[in-house]
């Protein structure tokens, strides 16, 4: 074990940020809240490491969460992204950059047309409004634990950021906001076939991760998603599939090459920006029709499909061919299996949840397939064992809730690195006591 990382620099900038951004972050998993001790402050990132501000070099397993599936500061993303904005940073007009995005990913999706947005949850926030302008419905079926971006009416049982921090409900979300929005457990399909039946003719989409991230990893279950499709179809209802995160990183399709469900509505995110603020959202032309010029439907962004960000978010896909993903199966089997073999050797009762490279620990026997199982798991193992692993030359996410993620970039000196923090961090682990 090595001697504690010196993080006064960090502890410095984070003071700065402190004074003038609420909690030091602009994101809030990003505070250690949850987990304590410092939050690290990153200079650079190169290939599969990390840099802070000290000098502390870490292994990187949370890629931006999600992101930067080919690792940090990819020298071909990095010459795109350069040469792009060399030509001009943003014109509020059409370029060829968005055109070739937007092929990109109709050819390896069920989407027909998409639009570009700057983050997911612009992304799920319009395909949402777009569901209940082309059905002129207003309700909204979400499942428990699900996260699909800050959006207002999606902001109820949230999974990680809000799980963590043990929020319900966020004050400033309104009563009148999510009284169209059901809620019900994930991967329970007796459960929504019940709301069907309460809210007959009213339910415009049902949305879901299409498999869930945010809290912790659940895979639906085997034929879960497809059922959605037809249960909301039999009523006249959309399904909207968010793959924000498994968009790209989970097959070459997303998880719609896993699973082949075509849904009406599908979001991205992370892996399709490459790293920089882009999004999309997508689907039966029928559907995307009805947005504005076309249809009714109003949406709209000065930013969007920004030259730059398109450079990078194309570049990041074109990389990202189908060997890519058995690879990243590959890192993601070695990682799980060297957490379970430390883990094991001290005792501790894990499962490590799985959905293709995408993966967590839960600290309890057996696959949580809800958002209930994975809050009954002994998430105060996980603060001790993060640190441990930090102290050690590996960042991960710090919450319990977060799906790990690997990139293309890991290699044998990581997972020997990997390793060797792994032996204090599960000590760690089976020494943590309830609430401490
Ligand atoms: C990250 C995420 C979002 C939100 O995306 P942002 O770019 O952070 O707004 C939405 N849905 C899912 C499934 C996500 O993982």
């Amino acid at each position: 074990m090595t001697d504690m990382p010196d993080t006064s620099q960090s502890q410095q900038w984070f003071e700065r940020s402190s004074k003038l951004i609420p909690g030091g972050v602009n994101s809030p998993v990003r505070a250690f809240n949850s987990v304590g001790g410092q939050a690290r402050v990153i200079e650079r990132g190169e290939g599969s490491r990390l840099w802070d501000v000290d000098g502390n070099e870490y292994v990187d397993l949370v890629s931006s969460y999600g992101p930067m599936i080919h690792g940090n500061a990819h020298p071909e993303i990095v010459e795109a992204v350069q040469q792009a904005a060399s030509g001009g940073l943003s014109f509020g007009a059409p370029t060829e950059g968005e055109a070739l995005l937007a092929e990109e990913i109709v050819k390896r999706t069920a989407a027909d047309k998409v639009r570009m947005v700057n983050s997911g949850t612009e992304a799920t926030m319009s395909a949402v409004r777009l569901a209940r302008g082309y059905t002129g419905r207003a309700k909204v079926l979400k499942f428990e634990g699900c996260y699909h971006g800050h959006v207002d009416a999606l902001l109820t049982s949230a999974g990680s950021g809000v799980a963590t921090f043990g929020l319900p409900d966020s004050p400033g979300v309104t009563e009148a906001t999510v009284k169209d929005t059901i809620v019900v457990p994930y991967n329970d399909l007796a459960a929504v076939r019940e709301a069907f039946a309460a809210n007959e003719g009213q339910i415009a989409c049902i949305i879901a991760e299409a498999a869930a991230g945010n809290m912790g990893t659940v895979p639906p279950h085997e034929g879960f998603n497809a059922a959605l499709k037809e249960i909301a179809h039999a009523d006249g209802a959309l399904l909207i599939l968010d793959e924000v995160m498994t968009g790209f990183r989970t097959s070459y399709k997303g998880w719609y090459g896993v699973d082949g469900v075509a849904a009406d509505l599908v979001t991205f995110g992370k892996v399709v920006s490459g790293g920089l603020p882009a999004a999309a959202f997508g689907g039966r032309a029928e559907v995307m029709d009805h947005l504005a010029p076309h249809g009714p439907v109003y949406q709209a962004g000065t930013l969007s499909g920004n030259p730059v960000a398109m450079a990078s978010g194309l570049k990041s896909l074109q990389l990202a061919d189908e060997s890519l993903y058995s690879r990243l199966e590959e890192k993601a089997d070695q990682l799980g299996a060297m957490i379970s073999a430390a883990l094991a050797a001290e005792g501790v009762a894990h499962h490590i949840q799985r959905a293709a490279s995408m993966f967590s620990i839960r600290f309890a026997e057996g696959e949580g397939r809800d958002f209930a199982d994975m809050q009954a798991a002994e998430t105060f193992r996980f603060a001790p064992f993060f640190h441990a692993l930090l102290d050690n030359g590996i960042y991960v996410a710090p919450s319990a809730f977060e799906t790990w993620f690997v990139s293309d970039a890991l290699g044998d000196a990581d997972f020997e690195r990997i390793d060797a923090a792994l032996k204090p961090a599960a000590r760690a682990a089976a020494a943590a006591v309830p609430g401490q």
